[in-house]
């Protein structure tokens, strides 16, 4: 149980000390830090994929871009998200950006996509979450949605009502013994009753929507967002407008 406790205790602290890198680029443990995961070269046996993997990271995740790469005009690479978070929070500090290696300043203008970066990443292996089986970045997101054996799916009744849901390597199976094809037409007419129900409900939603979208007197005010951070979530940043009254309702 202690072991347990310490275990959390070591995933806590290398959670916030990841969120001072991410939001106090000022600090030289981004750089250090980088180097302890990337310092591969002592390990020739570590294969070529983990190598790359280590000098594509984001300077301060640490982690694999999974979309866009940024770089400075010195080439150090930043996900998306944090290239955003770092511009935001220089805005915050009213102070230029700077990337977390170099120093120089970075802007949207002075900073460039990395292309070559991007596609090479695309290209190195991932785990799928579902099943382990390793596949190539680019591919992860259809095979864990559409094809990975082991992921979540439904009974192909759902709609006239079966709530199954497991692993869709036995969906087959389940679908055989379904009881619901086996459902008198009445029976099936309710639970088609209870779905156009949801669907007219979700409808509403959207027609309400698209009527106040169509109101003729239409007036326009400038609303300013401010960003915020809260305790609970450091590393996130939110926006925020102060409470103002439209459509019968206040908004902020
Ligand atoms: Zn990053
Ligand atoms: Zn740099
Ligand atoms: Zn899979
Ligand atoms: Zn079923």
């Amino acid at each position: 149980m202690a072991e347990a406790l310490d275990n959390d205790n070591d995933t806590v602290m290398c959670d916030s000390e990841s969120t001072m890198i991410a939001s106090h680029v000022e600090d030289d443990e981004g750089p250090s830090r980088k180097k302890r995961k990337t310092g591969t070269n002592e390990e020739p046996s570590e294969r070529l994929e983990q190598r790359l993997g280590g000098i594509l990271c984001c300077a301060v995740c640490l982690d694999l871009p999974p979309a866009a790469v940024y770089q400075c005009s010195n080439g150090h690479l930043m996900c998306a998200p944090c290239f955003t978070h770092l511009l935001a929070d220089a805005r915050l500090r009213d102070e230029s950006a700077t990337c977390p290696n170099c120093r120089i300043e970075i802007s949207r203008t002075s900073a460039s996509r990395n292309l070559a970066v991007e596609k090479t990443v695309s290209e190195l292996p991932i785990e799928c979450r579902h099943c382990t089986h390793v596949f190539p970045r680019h591919s992860i997101e259809h095979h864990e949605e559409k094809t990975c054996e082991e992921r979540v799916t439904g009974c192909k009744f759902a709609s006239i009502g079966c709530l199954w849901r497991g692993a869709a390597r036995v969906a087959g199976a389940h679908e055989a013994t379904c009881e619901r094809p086996a459902l008198s037409a009445g029976e099936v007419l309710d639970a088609l009753a209870v779905r156009e129900r949801c669907a007219a409900d979700q409808l509403r939603v959207y027609t309400q929507i698209f009527d106040m979208l169509s109101y003729e007197k239409i007036t326009f005010n400038d609303l300013q967002l401010k960003p915020y951070r809260t305790d609970e979530f450091v590393h996130k940043l939110y926006y925020e407008t102060l409470r103002f009254p439209s459509f019968g309702h206040h908004w902020c």
